[in-house]
């Protein structure tokens, strides 16, 4: 009986309020950090699992608060999807990584093929593939050695999206599925769209190799890619078990804590020397 009626109502106000009163101040605070320049991007290096050289990297944004230090995305980027800030936040993250990218290429570090994240908000823009066009163009950074990570969801406008796919294919642009596995996925559409990459999730990772479900699933998409040559990246690598469990299974790819944490680009490279770059 405590739960009904006005009560009800009064029990969830309170946390609400307060939600929503946080998530006015995430958006005000956002706005700031785009005009202040308060956010970076972080690296996460990408290797082959057969022997951990790397073959990229992964764009992973931070805000640096003045006040609360480092955010991360998972804190703000909901916010900035409602609010529609992704779209200037994304399109910094992209010319930033295409800037480095350039640099990293100038200065003969290679390979440097990078891999951005894109929201479903930024992919559904009109102005999408002219944005990534004129940051390719304005960057130098070469298109083959980008490459977009779009989610499952995206694939929920199919028309819309197999538009865009096809357009930034053109552009010779690589685009990779993220956490794979865990929304919406109609296996049909992977066989029709130029889809390059799959990115297993970290949650079907995270407890390899004894967990007989994860293990089952992460070999039947392995098993998938295999099928549809795709390539195959796990998220999320922590232990020598899990690599060599995915290694085994025919997986090519992988990021964890294991090989590198994500890291400014100054850190990535110390003096001139590449840690386990080429
Ligand atoms: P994601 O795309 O799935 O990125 C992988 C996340 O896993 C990153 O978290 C990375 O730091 C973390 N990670 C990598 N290796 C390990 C590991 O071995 N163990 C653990 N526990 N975690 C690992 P991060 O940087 O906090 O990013 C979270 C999510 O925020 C990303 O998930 C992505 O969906 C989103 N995101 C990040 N940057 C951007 C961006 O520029 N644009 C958009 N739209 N989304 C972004
Ligand atoms: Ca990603
Ligand atoms: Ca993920
Ligand atoms: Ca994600």
């Amino acid at each position: 009986a405590k739960a009904r009626g006005r009560n009800r109502y009064c029990f969830y106000a309170p946390d609400m309020a307060e939600r929503a009163l946080e998530r006015m101040t995430i958006e005000q605070g956002l706005r700031r950090a785009l005009e202040r320049q308060h956010f970076e991007v972080h690296y996460q290096p990408v290797v082959a699992l057969d022997d951990r050289r790397v073959i990229g990297f992964e764009a992973l944004v931070r805000w640096r608060h003045p006040e609360r230090g480092l955010i991360g995305p998972d804190r703000f980027i909901p916010v900035a999807e409602e609010c529609g800030l992704i779209e200037p936040i994304g399109r910094w993250v992209l010319r930033t990584a295409c800037e480095q990218g350039a640099k990293w290429l100038a200065e003969g570090h290679a390979p440097s093929q990078i891999a951005v994240n894109v929201s479903v908000r930024q992919f559904g823009a009109e102005d999408f593939v002219y944005t990534v066009r004129s940051v390719l163009a304005e960057t130098g950074f070469p298109a083959a050695q980008l490459e977009l990570e779009i989610t499952e969801s995206v694939l929920q406008e199919i028309e819309h999206s197999q538009h865009v796919i096809e357009a930034l294919k053109t552009l010779g642009i690589r685009i990779a599925i993220d956490d794979f596995g865990t929304g919406f996925s109609s296996l049909s559409l992977l066989k029709h769209l130029p889809i390059d990459r799959l990115k297993i999730d970290r949650s079907f990772v995270r407890d390899l190799p004894h967990d007989a479900n994860d293990a089952a699933i992460t070999r039947a998409i392995i098993g998938l890619s295999h099928t549809l040559e795709l390539e195959m990246t796990a998220e999320g690598i922590e232990t020598e078990a899990q690599l060599e469990f995915l290694r085994e299974l025919g997986c090519q790819c992988g990021q964890g804590y294991l090989f590198a944490r994500p890291a400014l680009a100054t850190a990535l490279f110390v003096d001139g020397q590449s840690k386990g770059l080429n």
